[in-house]
């Protein structure tokens, strides 16, 4: 394979949900080391093309690759073994388990499993990365808002993910609290992890992705920088419309 080879490739991917066509033939590659954004107002199929590709949902057609091999059909736990993880728009842990223990679930189900004493050291390490250490043996339940989000970051993280999808992970936090989480999310991409970032915050779009896909019912209807795809009058239209 050629070492310029995507990391994750989409190719007429379409999910309906009955009559409606939530995700309607969409073709985009990601790059090793990318940061792509994936945009578009509420409704336009952000969400359900990140559960097409960590394979919550299945495609209706269309194929989905990771470095070539099509995953499409995988279960949502192989994709997950493969190295595909993923943070929800509303936060899912489990709220009477401490912070650690919800991290270590990460470290043991991931793409690369660590077991005991070595997915303890993992999580840590991962909880210092997002800032949480100290609150490692605090239960979930105990926790704010935005460190329920640190939590779910780390324990996404803490799987070793090559693909890293976070699905407005930045959304419902206060302005210094914002300021953070780009900050980490910076981290992130300078560490040269693979990620395709959902999300509204054009703050955090324009400072931390390298390409962005726009959508808008279901269809992509631009692709390109940040500058050039929230200077392009089809874009500004879709979010008008909203
Ligand atoms: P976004 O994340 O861009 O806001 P979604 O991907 O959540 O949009 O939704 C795209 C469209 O698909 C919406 O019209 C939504 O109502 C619909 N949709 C999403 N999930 C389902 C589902 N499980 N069953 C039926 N319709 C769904
Ligand atoms: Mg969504």
């Amino acid at each position: 394979m050629r070492a310029d080879a995507p990391v994750l490739s989409l190719r007429g991917a379409t999910k309906r949900f009955g009559g409606l066509v939530a995700v309607n033939e969409i073709d985009f590659d990601v790059a090793e080391h990318e940061v792509m954004g994936l945009i578009g107002p509420n409704g336009s199929g952000k969400s359900t093309t990140l559960n097409l590709i960590s394979g919550a949902l299945k495609p209706t057609s269309g194929t989905i690759s990771l470095r070539g091999t099509p995953i499409g059909h995988l279960s949502a736990q192989e994709i997950a073994r493969r190295g595909i993880s993923r943070t929800f728009q509303l936060v899912r842990l489990l709220p009477s388990m401490t912070v650690l223990d919800n991290v270590r679930a990460g470290a043991v189900f991931g793409h690369r499993r660590r077991w005991g004493a070595e997915a303890d050291a993992h999580a840590m390490k991962m909880l210092e990365l997002v800032g949480l250490a100290r609150r490692a043996h605090a239960h979930v339940g105990q926790l704010t808002y935005i460190d329920t989000k640190r939590v779910e970051l780390a324990r996404t993280l803490a799987s070793d993910p090559k693909v890293l999808l976070l699905d407005e992970w930045l959304a419902g936090l206060n302005p210094t609290e914002l300021t953070e989480g780009i900050a980490l999310i910076r981290r992130l991409r300078e560490e040269g992890r693979t990620i395709i970032l959902v999300e509204h915050v054009m703050d955090a779009i324009r400072s931390l992705c390298d390409r962005c896909v726009v959508m808008s019912s279901g269809t992509k209807i631009a692709e390109g920088t940040p500058t050039e795809v929230l200077s392009d009058p089809e874009v500004i239209r879709a979010y008008l419309g909203d």
